[in-house]
């Protein structure tokens, strides 16, 4: 298939863009650069500078048979002190896409949506018909951008799935989480272990889990890119399918440091710090919707694995 790919400098959006080349597609990523590098744009992928706001239309001209839409804003924090950017950058640049789509009559869609579309679970694991009760800004804007793909899916014909990622983890090879402000708990703690800061913050202790720090469910880039590409072989014209994406287990804050150090060799001191303000207690997916409609099943759920990718991409970046 012939696909354009938003935010395919992005780490997500790259690794896909990756996995859709090595299966045979023929891929154009298009991304601003904003935050996400040149550099990671896989080989083999015609790379387009721009806004999708401004360019989609033009690029969409060319006929492709699907868009897999990975440019966004994607920080909590800064969602909630500037909530414009999150609602022009996220929700009305995805309007000016999907017109694009419309009018030049790409047929399928692959979003990148998020488990911050749930807000505070009422039940985990979380399942897809769970009450969608973002609490923040970021997960408010990806979930108005569910429901406008809903509803031109159904007006347009469109074939459309939005995944909704948990915690997205490791790498592919040379390609990985490579974020300007950091804020992701894997990348931070391993930057201890490279010597980049002194410690690792843990954002309370005093949670109702069995060792007291948050839990959350950890899933593989390399999976992660499967399920997007198992996507757009089964979307169906006028429908709307929306699956969650995790490994289905969950790793404690403590957990996922240990694995920092048993991976790294190094002692990752820690420092016990407040609650990060939003922080839900436990996030674990349920991916049974996923497993049965498309077939996938997340492989790579060892934490050590995870991590271990994450910390081999570090290194071949910054050997330490
Ligand atoms: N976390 C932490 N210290 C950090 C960064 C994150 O204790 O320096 C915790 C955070 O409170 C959450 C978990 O690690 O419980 C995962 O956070 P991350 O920001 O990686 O992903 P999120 O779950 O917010 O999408």
């Amino acid at each position: 298939m012939k696909l354009l790919v938003t935010g395919g400098a992005g780490y997500v959006g790259s690794v896909c863009a990756a996995h859709l080349i090595d299966a045979g597609h023929d891929v154009v990523v298009l991304d601003d650069l904003s935050t996400g590098h040149r550099d990671a744009v896989p080989d083999g992928a015609h790379f387009v500078e721009g806004d999708i706001a401004d360019i989609a239309g033009d690029v969409l001209a060319e006929g492709f048979d699907g868009v897999l839409h990975f440019a966004a804003k994607s920080l909590v924090g800064e969602s909630v002190q500037k909530p414009e950017l999150y609602w022009n950058g996220n929700v009305v640049k995805t309007l000016r896409l999907l017109d694009a789509m419309v009018a030049r009559g790409i047929p399928r869609l692959v979003f990148s949506s998020t488990a911050a579309t749930y807000g505070e679970p009422e039940q985990v694991p979380i399942r897809e018909d769970a009450p969608t009760q973002p609490t923040n800004p970021y997960g408010a804007s990806k979930l108005a951008i569910d429901n406008a793909i809903g509803s031109y899916a159904r007006a347009h014909g469109l074939a459309a799935v939005s995944l909704r990622y948990f915690n997205v983890a490791g790498a592919h090879g040379r390609i990985g989480e490579r974020h300007v402000v950091e804020t992701h708990l894997i990348p931070l703690v391993l930057q201890v272990a490279a010597g980049q800061r002194p410690q690792a913050q843990i954002f309370g202790d005093d949670w109702p889990t069995p060792d007291g720090t948050c839990i959350r469910d950890y899933i593989h880039i390399d999976d992660l890119a499967v399920a997007h590409l198992l996507a757009l072989t089964y979307a169906q014209p006028g429908e709307h399918a929306i699956y969650n994406l995790g490994s289905g287990t969950g790793f404690s804050v403590r957990e996922v440091v240990e694995a920092c150090r048993t991976v790294t060799g190094h002692p990752i001191p820690v420092e016990i710090g407040p609650r990060r303000a939003g922080d839900p207690a436990v996030l674990v997916a349920s991916s049974a919707a996923a497993t049965d409609a498309l077939g996938w099943r997340a492989e790579k759920t060892d934490l050590n694995t995870i991590v271990g990718d994450a910390w081999s991409f570090m290194r071949l970046r910054e050997p330490v």
